[in-house]
């Protein structure tokens, strides 16, 4: 149990969804509320409709009968064969699934359906349903994996499990014959950089990267800011610049897809770009 963590048990009426996604399909999300706490997390926004008041990071609401109640509506035929993307919101391997195994359960009832399903996650946690990730006809996890910056990622993912076992784990999974992808996203000024994440990608055989430049609205760039002026101020302004003025945006973010594309071409690992350019790149192992 993290300290200070508010849990709640709740019931879900519904434990699947309209998946947001490019691709469609539909979503499982397990928790509301996400134990990581990352300081720019774009899912804070549903403390608005949760009426939770507590910071971000420091409650969740576990839907415990999530496995229940897929498990009446997975029978339908609308979601006979359909792909589904399990947590879009918040993380199904955040600390409270080793108590919880929501996450397991919801996994063990698509198993019986033989629904294909994506998996998004930072933590190394998903090792521990290995044994039912390998039964699954397809299956794919992706991994965020923003910087190789572990001071950075301290600072701006409180709570997440390190880049080290996380790519570790990625190796594990790939090893096991588990697809692996990774979300090098957001693609941070100052932090992230193609060159040397794709090599360790290809290390831990990754098999697709994603990737996309940092939303700003929704006040998710506050947390960001403050990690900047107490232990990075020398970058501050420069971020500022390059999140805020749209000249400066676009020609970072430019400079950044052709990184990505040199990348993606060296290691032979695809890649997808989602940098609000205005189209999503997309660039295949040449
Ligand atoms: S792991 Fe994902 S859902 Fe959880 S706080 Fe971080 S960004 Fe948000």
């Amino acid at each position: 149990m993290q300290l200070g963590m508010k849990v709640r048990e709740i019931q879900c009426k519904s434990a699947i969804g309209k998946c947001g996604f490019p691709g469609g399909g539909f979503a499982i999300n397990p928790y509301v509320g996400c134990g990581h706490g990352c300081v720019y997390c774009y899912a804070r926004f549903i403390k608005r409709f949760t009426g939770h008041a507590e910071e971000w990071g420091r409650f969740v609401d576990v839907r415990t009968n999530t496995a229940d109640v897929l498990r009446k509506q997975i029978k339908s035929s609308k979601y006979k064969s359909q792909q589904i993307y399990i947590g879009t919101v918040t993380d199904p391997y955040q600390p409270m699934e080793a108590k919880y195994r929501i996450t397991r359960k919801a996994l063990e009832v698509l198993l019986e359906h033989d629904n294909p399903v994506s998996i998004l996650t930072k933590s190394d946690k998903v090792l521990g349903d290995i044994d039912l990730l390998k039964q699954f006809k397809k299956v794919d996890v992706n991994f965020t994996v923003t910087s190789l910056d572990e001071k950075w990622v301290r600072f701006t993912e409180l709570s997440a499990p390190s880049i080290k076992q996380r790519l570790a784990a990625m190796k594990k999974l790939s090893d096991e014959g588990v697809t692996v992808y990774a979300m090098m996203g957001p693609y941070w000024p100052f932090f992230t950089n193609p060159e040397t994440l794709f090599k360790e990608f290809k290390k831990a055989g990754v098999k697709k990267v994603f990737t996309e430049s940092f939303n700003t609205t929704g006040g998710n760039f506050t947390g960001v800011e403050n990690v900047l002026k107490k232990n990075y101020p020398e970058c501050l302004a420069g971020m500022k610049e390059i999140l805020f003025d749209k000249k400066r945006f676009y020609e970072f973010y430019k400079e950044s897809e052709n990184k990505v594309r040199q990348a993606s071409r060296k290691y032979k690992i695809p890649s997808t770009i989602y940098f609000g350019l205005g189209h999503a790149a997309k660039f295949k192992q040449s």
